[in-house]
Order: C-alpha cells, then structure tokens, then sequence
C-alpha cells in the first residue's frame, strides 16, 4: 500500500443508474475507511471503475478508464468490478494496469480485498465466483447529484430474453425489504434531495427474494404504496418497469399519488409480435398498446419513454417498418434507441437472420428521428402549462436546466439561488436546443416586483 498519508479513492461508473447507486454506496464504505474521494483524473492510491456488460462496447470504454487511471498515477491500484467483471474476470485481469477484479458477490466487500492488495506487473487478482453465489441484496442509493438520487430497491433477473447478459451478470431476481427502502428513502430525504428514482434490474418483479427466498412476499404496487406514505420526499420517479408487470393499480396509484410523477418508462424492444417471441419477452404489442392507454386514459400529460432494439436477428425490413408503425402510431413521449450486438453466451446470437451492421444503423438513425418528431409534439402539448421544475445546479453558460415532473426539460438563466429548488412556472416556448423556456407566474412576478 502506498504510504501517502490519506489514503485517496477515484471512482468512475459505466452503465445503468443501479451502477451509480452501487458506486456510491462503495465510495461511502471506503470514506468511512479513512479514504478521501478525489476527482478521476487526479493522482489516487486507489481507482475504481464499476463496469457494464450491456454493450459491445463494454470492454474498450474500461480500458479507456483504466489508461485514464495510469495517465493520473502509475503507481495507483486499479480496481474492476461491475457486470463486465462479473462476465469476463480473465479477459479484464489481462488488461494492462489492472491489479483486482471482483465479481458480483465480492464487490461490497472491496474493503478486505484493499487491505493486502499492491501494485502488480502480471495480470490481476480475480476475486469472483459463480453468479448463483451473488443470490443475496445488498441496498444501495447514489448521493453524489445534489438533485436526485438512484435508490436501488431490486437486483437481478428471473427473465430469458434471447439478447441480454444481464441474468448472466447480476444473477437471479432479488429485492430489499420495504422498510429497509423506506429507511433509505427517508435518508435521501433528509440529505436535502428533492428527487428518488426507484431503480433495479426487473423492478416490476420486487418482492421477490425479498427475504432471502424466492417467493414474493410483496409486490411492485405493496412497495409505492408504501413508499407513497413517507414524509418529506418531494418526487419519487419509476426508472423502468416491464409492461407485463405494470399493472393498472400501480398505474392508479401513481394518477392519485403525493410524490410518484407521471412518467413511464417502459422497455418495448420491438413492435413485431414475431421478434418480441423471438427475444423471449413476455408480452405482445397489444399488451403493450393497452398499457399506453390506460396511462393516457388516467394521466393524459404523463411522459412514457420506450425502449427498442433494432437490428434483432430476422428482423426483416417489413418487420422493422411494422415496429416504425407501431410507434408512430403511439401516443409516447421518446424512445431509447439501442443497436442490436451479438452477446456472447446469448440464444440470439446463434440465431439465423443476422441484420448487417450498415441497416441496423441506417433503422437507428430512422427511430432517433422518430423519437425527436415524438419528444417535440409532446413538449408542445406541454406549453402554456403551470408546472413543477426541480432545477439543477449545473451553469452552463448563464443558463441552468431541471425536469418537470412529466419530464420536460426546461431551463432558465442561472440563478444560484434556484438550485434543488421546486417552482412552479409557466411553460413558454421550445428553444433550438430541445429545452423549453418557461417564465414566473403572475402572481409571483407580482410578488417579486
Ligand atoms: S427483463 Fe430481459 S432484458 Fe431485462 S434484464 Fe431481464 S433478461 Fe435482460
């Protein structure tokens, strides 16, 4: 161990929000340890870089972290854990700089593993096992935004959806107890922060696990009406929620409720019923209409985003225009548009029907233009309305931004004082960079005046 006396940690998270929550839930332990958290590109006795598996491009942005790292310290140690660690353990300890890797199991208790660990020429040290070893919850939330938090309150995944490694990675579905997320919940709330956005791999699936079993001892709806009865938290936001366990109480709940806001995340991933068979997803596209309707029906303003996948294995040109369709026909707010990519050890990527590379490209740039198209009609909807901004702190340029609770993204000149601020203003105008202008209520300008 390097003998500088504060031992100092640099952390760098790839991938999902739960990523983010389980990074800073590490940060902690190791503040709490002794070590003072400095920025990535400083010199620091440990760097830890919390990994993704979703993409192909998973391996090359950890080694970019990883160089970064050795730009900043050769001497620093060099920590990989996260869902590529989990996946490829070998692959990563070959890389150049890195002296630890730890799987899912091992990474809450990195703590013991520093203890010993020193800088290494050879290829890291593995600590990780099997993924049906890591069959236990471990609660995380992130604090490092000031505005809102990342409450992890489920972790794994009972699905077999033909694309993802994601089972693979984090194991089978598990959750936290409702008081346990409560008591985090209650926490975030008393740092200060506005906002909780309830995250997880399968979060429709919580409760089960939750008791170190594999029965549901709760359900996804048990857990918001809960959380809806704390005091003190302005806004709490579903990150996303699979349509098929999105049920039309849960739905209800949140129309008549204190602090959940009207937006909807939903993974769609095709709107062909051939391909969603194909994938193993557990709805069809009428499932998932209905779903969008029953938000419209209770919620009109609410924001639903959709994720689709394009490019899937026999995803023939007429099955993609079918997902166009199907869209476009939607009343949706925006889409995630993910490029389909063979993942090793997935059923999809033995299947026939494989989409070359250019036209899975060619229908991403199509359904980004869609969503574009989507996002700005809703926005339209949206003008002239009195809403809630929680504004952020950052200035970028004079100017600062925040979300509604339907999700717009406004901004305003900076004001210091506005920051983790909730004002209800009056939505005018979308501006050329997407966001939208709002201005004060009479009534305030009046009071200000
Ligand atoms: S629901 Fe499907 S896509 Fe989502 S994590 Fe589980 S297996 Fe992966």
């Amino acid at each position: 161990m390097n003998s500088s006396p504060t031992k100092t940690a640099a952390f760098h998270t790839l991938g999902c929000k739960l990523n983010f929550a389980e990074t800073s839930t590490i940060a902690r332990q190791l503040t709490g340890a002794g070590y003072e958290k400095v920025s990535f590109d400083e010199p620091a006795n440990v760097y830890i870089i919390n990994t993704c598996s979703v993409t192909e491009n998973a391996d090359r942005e950890c080694k970019l972290h990883v160089k970064r790292a050795m730009k900043a310290n050769p001497n620093g140690l060099v920590v990989i854990l996260g869902c590529y660690a989990q996946l490829k353990p070998e692959e990563i300890s070959a890389i150049e700089g890195v002296d630890m890797v730890l799987g899912a199991k091992e990474k809450f208790n990195i703590l013991s593993y520093l203890e010993d660990l020193e800088k290494t020429e050879n290829h890291g040290i593995i600590h990780s096992c099997e993924i049906d070893e890591a069959d236990f919850f471990i609660g995380s939330y992130s604090i490092g935004d000031r505005t809102r938090a990342f409450l992890k309150v489920q972790d794994g995944c009972d699905y077999k959806c033909t694309y993802c490694t994601i089972p693979l990675a984090r194991g089978i579905s598990r959750s936290d107890t409702i008081d346990s997320v409560v008591k985090n919940a209650g926490e975030i709330a008393a740092r200060g922060i506005k906002e909780i956005v309830l995250t997880g791999v399968n979060i429709g699936d919580y409760g089960k696990g939750e008791f170190g079993n594999k029965k549901h001892e709760h359900t996804f709806l048990d857990l918001i009406t809960e959380l809806d009865k704390v005091e003190g938290i302005e806004r709490i936001r579903i990150s996303s929620i699979e349509p098929n366990l999105l049920k039309d109480e849960s739905i209800e709940l949140v129309a008549n409720s204190k602090s959940f806001v009207p937006h909807f995340h939903i993974p769609l991933q095709s709107g062909s019923d051939d391909l969603l068979k194909k994938m193993k997803r557990r709805y069809l596209s009428g499932l998932y209409q209905n779903r969008v309707a029953k938000i419209r029906e209770v919620m009109p303003d609410a924001c639903i985003g959709v994720d689709v996948i394009v490019g899937f294995p026999g995803e023939t040109e007429e099955k993609f225009l079918e997902t166009y369709t199907f869209l476009n026909e939607l009343p949706i707010s925006y889409l995630h548009v993910f490029t389909y990519s063979e993942r090793e050890n997935t059923e999809a990527a033995v299947m026939d029907g494989a989409v070359p590379v250019q036209e899975r490209k060619r229908r991403n740039k199509m359904l980004r233009i869609l969503s574009e198209k989507k996002k700005m009609a809703f926005y339209a909807t949206q003008l002239g309305k009195k809403l809630p901004v929680l504004w952020e702190h950052e200035n970028r340029n004079g100017i600062m931004f925040g979300f509604t609770e339907n999700y717009v993204r406004v901004q305003k000149p900076f004001d210091e004082d506005s920051i983790n601020k909730i004002e209800i203003l009056e939505l005018t105008a979308v501006q050329n960079d997407g966001t939208v202008s709002v201005k004060p209520l009479f009534e305030e300008f009046l009071a200000k005046a």
